[in-house]
């Protein structure tokens, strides 16, 4: 599989290293809202297509990235940094091989 990172391009998925569901909404810091806390710590979605997903470049520019990637086919149909900034272009790559 196939991560494009938008800053060093098309890289194997060896390099990035998942670092979860992107999807999840942290509880302000000072909040006491047990419910909240516990749906972000243990709530998790098991969806069959497309997953919002934070993935790291660990073994690359270490950069944080928000990834769409179909959980039944591994295809990434797009790839930007976590944190705004530039945006990559929708793309395809291959799923697992
Ligand atoms: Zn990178």
């Amino acid at each position: 599989m196939l991560i494009t990172c938008p800053y060093c391009g098309p890289r194997d998925v060896i390099e990035f290293t998942y670092q979860g569901d992107g999807n999840r909404e942290r509880p302000q810091a000072a909040s006491q809202d047990l419910d909240a806390w516990n749906a972000y710590v243990y709530d998790r979605l098991n969806p069959a297509g497309d997953h919002n997903e934070i993935w790291q470049h660990s073994g690359g520019c270490r950069a944080h990235l928000r990834v769409v990637r179909n959980t039944i086919t591994h295809e990434i149909s797009s790839t930007a940094f976590a944190r705004g900034g530039h945006k990559s272009a929708g793309h395809k790559t291959e799923g697992r091989s």
